[in-house]
Formats: C-alpha cells, sequence, structure tokens
C-alpha cells in the first residue's frame, strides 16, 4: 500500500486507483507556480531510489509484485503502482505529467506516433451512426482516418473550408459528435478561428479536437480557447532533432476514464519509454529551439518575398497573410513554417529543390535540420488535381520546415536554389 516501493514521488502522492499510476495532486503540487519554462524542465519528475539528475528511462514491459496478495490488489486497483507498459509506464508517465502540466490539460496520454493519437480521440469517441466535420486542409493520415476509415465503420464525415465558420454550422447534424480541425494547416498555412469554431461545437454539444502541431504548444492554447481535445505528433517539435516518432492526447479526466483510457489500454498504440524519454529531453529545451526557428523563420520569409521568382510567400507571422489578423489573435509567433510558391511550376520548383545544398529535401518538419517538401508530388500527390487546387496546392508550392541553422546561411543557401531555377 502507499506509494509503489521503488519511486520516490516527488511531487505526487494521490493516486487515482482506476489509472493505475499516479496523478499530480494539485493541492500539494509545489510545480503550480512555476512559469512555462521551469515546468518544461521539472515538471512530472518521479526520482528512483538512486536519486539520479535526469529522468531514468524505465526500460521495462512489465513489473514484479513482492506477493500473489499485491498482485491481485493491484488489478483490483485497490494497490498503487504499474502493471504492464502497455497500460503505464514511469518514464511516460514522467512525459504525459510534464506536457499536461504545461498545456494545462486535465490528462495526457502518450501514444507511439501522432497518428495513434489522432485515430484513438475519434475512434475512441464515435460510434456507428455519428457524424464527424473536419477542415478539408488536414494532414494527409488525418484526412484518410476522417474521409475513408470513418466512413467503413459507418461514421460520416463532412469536409468544410476551416476558414468558413458558416460552413462549420451548416454541417452540424443532430448525430455530429465531433469538429475536427489543424491550424496552421498543412502545407497552406490557412488558420481555423479556433476560439469561434470551439464555440459552435459546444453549443451544439459536440467534442472539438485541434491538431496542434504546426502552431506546436509553445504558440498556440487551444484549450484556453475552447477546444475539448489537443493532440500532437510529437514526432515534430516535441522531439524536434529528429529522432523518435511519438504522439500525444491531451483531454479532460471525464474523456479519458469513459473514452479514451480503454482504448489505449486496450488497443495497445503506447508510446515506448525510451521514446518517452527522448520526448522529456525535447520539453526541456522546447522553448529556445521554438523561438530560435520562429525568428529565422520570420527573416526567411521576408528574404523570400524579395527574390524575383517567388510569386507567393505564406507565413502566418506577415502582415501579407490572408489571416493576418487572426494569427495576431491566437498565436504570439508566426510558427516555424513557410510555404511558397516558386515561378515556372513544377519544373521550376523542382530546379530549386535540386539545387539547395544545405536544406535537405525530406517529407519531415520540425527538425533542428532545415527540411523542404513539394506537397503536390509527396505528402499530397494522392489528392486529385482538383483537391490540390482547392486546397491551394499547386504544383510551384515549396514547404520548408525552418531548423536551427544560422539565418544568414538558409538564406543564402535559398537565394542560390532560386537563382538557378530561374536559369
Ligand atoms: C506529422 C503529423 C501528424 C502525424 O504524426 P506522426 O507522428 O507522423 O504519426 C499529424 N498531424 C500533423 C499536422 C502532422 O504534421
Amino acid at each position: 500500500m502507499g506509494t509503489p516501493g521503488f519511486l520516490l514521488p516527488e511531487f505526487r502522492t494521490q493516486l487515482t486507483g482506476a489509472l493505475v499510476r499516479m496523478t499530480q495532486n494539485s493541492k500539494k503540487d509545489p510545480s503550480n507556480g512555476w512559469r512555462p519554462e521551469t515546468q518544461l524542465v521539472h515538471g512530472g519528475v518521479l526520482r528512483s531510489q538512486f536519486g539520479e539528475t535526469s529522468e531514468a528511462v524505465f526500460l521495462t514491459q512489465g513489473f514484479v509484485y513482492t506477493s500473489a496478495e499485491q498482485a491481485e490488489a493491484r488489478f483490483k486497483n485497490e494497490d498503487p503502482g504499474y502493471q504492464y507498459s502497455r497500460f503505464g509506464n514511469p518514464t511516460v508517465s514522467m512525459f504525459e505529467d510534464r506536457l499536461k502540466m504545461f498545456e494545462g490539460a486535465e490528462e495526457c496520454r502518450a501514444t507511439a506516433t501522432g497518428m495513434a493519437a489522432v485515430t484513438a480521440s475519434i475512434l475512441s469517441y464515435v460510434k456507428t451512426g455519428d457524424h464527424v466535420v473536419a477542415a478539408r486542409a488536414l494532414f494527409g493520415s488525418c484526412r484518410y482516418i476522417v474521409e475513408t476509415l470513418c466512413p467503413r465503420f459507418g461514421v460520416e464525415c463532412t469536409l468544410v473550408d476551416g476558414r468558413d465558420l458558416d460552413q462549420w454550422r451548416a454541417a452540424v447534424r443532430p448525430n455530429t459528435k465531433m469538429f475536427f480541425f489543424e491550424t496552421p494547416s498543412n502545407p497552406t498555412l490557412e488558420l481555423v478561428d479556433i476560439k469561434s469554431v470551439c464555440k459552435i461545437a459546444r453549443d451544439n454539444g459536440i467534442l472539438s479536437i485541434v491538431d496542434n502541431v504546426f502552431a506546436t504548444p509553445m504558440l498556440q492554447r487551444p484549450l484556453a480557447l475552447g477546444a475539448d481535445i489537443v493532440v500532437y505528433s510529437t514526432t515534430k517539435h516535441i522531439d524536434g532533432q529528429g529522432r523518435c516518432l511519438g504522439g500525444a492526447v491531451l483531454c479532460s479526466t471525464d474523456f479519458l476514464t469513459k473514452h479514451l483510457q480503454d482504448w489505449v489500454r486496450q488497443t495497445g498504440p503506447s508510446m515506448s519509454p525510451f521514446n518517452a524519454w527522448v520526448m522529456l529531453k525535447g520539453l526541456e529545451t522546447m522553448p529556445l529551439r521554438i523561438k530560435a526557428q520562429c525568428d529565422t523563420a520570420l527573416l526567411v520569409a521576408n528574404a523570400l518575398a524579395k527574390e524575383q521568382n517567388v510569386t507567393r510567400v505564406i507565413y502566418p507571422g506577415r502582415a501579407d497573410h490572408p489571416q493576418a489578423a487572426l494569427a495576431q489573435a491566437q498565436m504570439p509567433g508566426g510558427g516555424q513554417m513557410v510555404s511558397f510558391e516558386v515561378a515556372g511550376g513544377k519544373a521550376g520548383a523542382f530546379r530549386c529543390l535540386n539545387a539547395m545544398r544545405l536544406v535537405k529535401i525530406s517529407n519531415n518538419l520540425g527538425d533542428a535540420k532545415s527540411l523542404v517538401t513539394h506537397p503536390a508530388t509527396t505528402t499530397h500527390f494522392k489528392l486529385t488535381p482538383e483537391q490540390r487546387t482547392e486546397l491551394g496546392i499547386s504544383d510551384g508550392l515549396i514547404r520548408l520546415s525552418v531548423g536551427l541553422e544560422a539565418a544568414s546561411d538558409l538564406i543564402d543557401d535559398l537565394s542560390t536554389a532560386l537563382a538557378a531555377a530561374r536559369s
């Protein structure tokens, strides 16, 4: 009884038996007064009897019991502690508690990938006969979940232009259960008005899920703006250095206990303890990285706007972004993604990509290394040309994920590549 023998919980003493893990006791938790940067370094720490400075990696599948009675009690949720790492693991708990504290959420569940987080948050809730509304400018695999997978199980989906509040309102039906959107969107960096869309959801008894990957937890607080659930691909900016896959769902205790918890325990999209450890270390440096990347992204976007064969620059931090006012209202920074259109269509874009020396061609984002993508032929090639046009994905569009290199080196590389694309 009491706390698990091998852990000395620093901050958390109260146990919620149903969860079979220790959760934060808000009254006793000294971290409540910490500033965000401090939470990202110290939040959620559980130290073992060795008093290690850095978080320990509990790379274990299971846990042993001191007696048959203890095992019995633990399965009845009468004894605190862990049973099996599909249900919970101390390193994963540390990551969940740190992210949850920073996000201001009641609960967090870490998952193996961002897509596992998206799938879990939707499929743990909806059932046959339900209806989901999603913004059509979605990450490709997210669009597959709502457009292709959900209908196979009798869950209908309506895709709307996420920028148009009237379309959200008009799509609501008596059986609508969820709204789902990302903002800024991939790859055209369109914004959705989180506050207004979540209000429409709330007024109609609908849960709203925000995929907050592009904004990162640093630049956008969907829960404070009325969202019910936030999902991350921690693969991106939370790892931040291109190493491990991971995801997270942040939600209320009610959603966790009634829906998500059993989904995660029984279907098994659990995060690896090793990956959780990498993500914990990623959170420690996230404020520094995101600030540096946002600063560089603005410099790069402004430099691109001066290039003669760049026909359009899309960056939420620039005054010429079509939704600049909304960007200012809901994001304290423009983010680290910049999209731009090169003259000459696909051939022009390819000449530019192939001439880059420093910036690497990849479909990934959120890395310390700057990465470029040609969405029309990679991440969005499965869409029809009409669908791409609808989303503003032209053949000349390039998506740039700004890394941690010196801004001037990036600007030089892009400028040289654009010159090569002109010839
Ligand atoms: C990458 C990404 C995902 C999926 O995350 P994985 O970790 O690759 O599964 C979902 N949404 C957005 C916006 C992403 O960028």
